[in-house]
């Protein structure tokens, strides 16, 4: 038996950072990675990340929000030195998995952000923190705690490279304009359900008829950058995307690459 997502009698109220572990069912994750085929997502994103990276001179990486692997596979098979973390293990057991399908025996560490330091070793000329994951902090105090935590980690010329959805435009359009996000074709549907400034509860519609939901907090872009800036990071870079799931005007994801000095 799979456990099934567990958000309680009224799903709106859940705003906890530490409630990710329990949305991130197995299930879920199966289906999200069966389906968003790990070539099709390659195709899409193209090399931005590793070309970036290169760029810089990186050599050693830690991914932060490993999920199953997606980048990080991506690295190693680039010539990374690799460290992949993730608070949920199952994200790490499914993550290791697909790393050695692809011959790559991944570095694992189960660690949450807010606690990261205590848990993964050493210092690295990157982290990354991708797939619009830091999305999930739902208190400032942990989102700053999670930013000074990568910034510890870092050599002093490193590098954060942090993602998010573009939220200002979810917000700004309001509950009633929101609009659907197509993956493969007409496949999977991501949709915002509710929508306030504390709260975007996100449906995940699969072709199977099964349903499932991820509580975020909308991130402004601008709040995103003052945040990193004012934990110390210096030169905030923020990236349209590259990648476009809604034929709009407007970018779904940013990137905001973050120097240390
Ligand atoms: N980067 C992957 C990708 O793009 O496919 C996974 C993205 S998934 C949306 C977010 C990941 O962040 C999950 O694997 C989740 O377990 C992890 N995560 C969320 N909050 C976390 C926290 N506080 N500490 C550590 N990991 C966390």
């Amino acid at each position: 038996m799979h456990p099934a997502q567990k958000f309680g009698d009224n799903p709106v109220e859940v705003r906890e950072t530490g409630h990710y572990t329990e949305e991130y069912v197995p299930s879920f994750v199966e289906k999200w990675d069966s389906l968003i085929d790990w070539e099709r997502r390659s195709r899409s994103e193209g090399d931005f990340f590793i070309d970036l990276l290169r760029k810089r001179g990186v050599k050693s990486v830690l991914d932060v929000a490993t999920g199953t692997g997606f980048h990080s596979v991506r690295l190693l098979a680039a010539g990374f030195d690799t460290v992949s973390a993730d608070g949920s293990a199952d994200m790490l057991a499914a993550a290791f998995a697909n790393g050695m399908k692809d011959g790559h025996v991944m570095r694992v560490v189960q660690a949450d952000w807010r606690w990261l330091n205590r848990d993964v070793h050493g210092e690295y000329d990157a982290i990354v923190c991708l797939g619009n994951s830091f999305t999930h902090l739902f208190s400032e105090r942990d989102r700053r705690r999670a930013l000074a935590e990568f910034y510890a980690m870092l050599k002093h010329d490193g590098i954060l490279v942090l993602d998010q959805r573009n939220y200002d435009a979810i917000l700004d359009d309001g509950y009633t304009s929101k609009h659907k996000y197509y993956y493969c074709g007409e496949d999977v549907s991501v949709e915002p359900e509710y929508v306030d400034e504390g709260l975007v509860r996100m449906r995940y519609s699969f072709p199977d008829d099964s349903v499932y939901h991820l509580n975020m907090f909308p991130l402004r872009k601008d709040y995103t950058r003052r945040l990193m800036s004012e934990v110390g990071f210096q030169n905030i870079e923020t990236y349209g995307d590259f990648q476009h799931t809604y034929r709009g005007e407007q970018p779904d994801f940013f990137v905001h690459v973050a120097e240390k000095e």
